[in-house]
């Protein structure tokens, strides 16, 4: 079978897709009634890349790049009748970001990103030497998002919280009126992202973004890049790095 990267683009690719593929869909992980989020961990460092949904319009998102197999993505957005209108990336480490370059090339939509996290972006080749993992250099950010940067997917409104520490351009997208939160590397189910990295991090600067997480309501979800889903309420009475703040 050819690669999908030999594929015409849109719109000839996807009844072909349709006929010759055998990927499974990304599994529905959580839902209100105005949203849905699929999530399925990629790459070897089993990363959480989503798809964001509005359930009445059906325009979605991915959120975080390392899958190298954008057409799974397609097809569980479509199979709703949406389709994938851009890529919102929490921050560009190399599991974030490995599979971005081919799924910029299959959607040709907009990447939406904090330009602080450029330089880390343009290293995740090099990152990825470390890990073991093969990163074509990123595309450009094609729209700049900065702290309380708000933009729309469909009905839902999503708002950026610029929370440093683990990168400088971190960021956390932030459906209030869902009650959803994907944080990125930011805090995991009874741990928080690494700050140990030669390049982009400070642990100030992450107790200041951990103090922030804290202030949001406790009832939020929270669907970090790695490990499970948690709430807000569950990481402030049980997460060990959050004590104390
Ligand atoms: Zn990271």
């Amino acid at each position: 079978m050819f690669p999908l990267t030999s594929l015409p683009l849109r719109p000839l690719h996807l009844p072909l897709l349709r006929s010759l593929s055998s990927s499974t869909l990304i599994p529905l992980i959580h839902s209100t009634p105005n949203l849905n989020l699929y999530s399925t961990p990629v790459t070897p460092l089993q990363m959480n890349q989503y798809l964001l949904q509005c359930r009445q319009t059906k325009t979605s998102f991915l959120i975080d790049c390392g899958d190298s197999s954008p057409d799974r993505w397609i097809e569980t957005a479509e199979e709703g009748g949406g389709r994938i209108e851009g890529i919102m990336q929490t921050h560009g480490h190399v599991d974030h970001v490995c599979g971005l370059k081919l799924t910029k090339e299959v959607l040709g939509v907009d990447i939406y990103a904090c330009p602080d996290d450029w330089l880390i972006f343009k290293s995740a080749p090099a990152q990825g030497l470390l890990f073991g993992l093969s990163c074509p250099p990123p595309p450009p950010i094609n729209i700049d998002l900065n702290d309380n940067s708000t933009f729309k997917i469909g009905n839902l409104t999503i708002k950026c919280l610029l929370t440093p520490g683990h990168s400088p351009g971190h960021l956390c997208f932030w459906c209030e009126e869902e009650k959803v939160l994907v944080n990125g590397d930011l805090v995991f189910k009874g741990s928080i992202g690494r700050t140990d990295f030669p390049v982009g991090c400070s642990t100030e600067d992450m107790e200041k973004s951990l103090k922030r997480f804290c202030t949001l309501p406790s009832d939020t979800h929270v669907f970090p890049g790695h490990m499970g889903p948690t709430t807000v309420g569950e990481e402030k009475r049980s997460n060990p790095f959050l004590q104390g703040l």
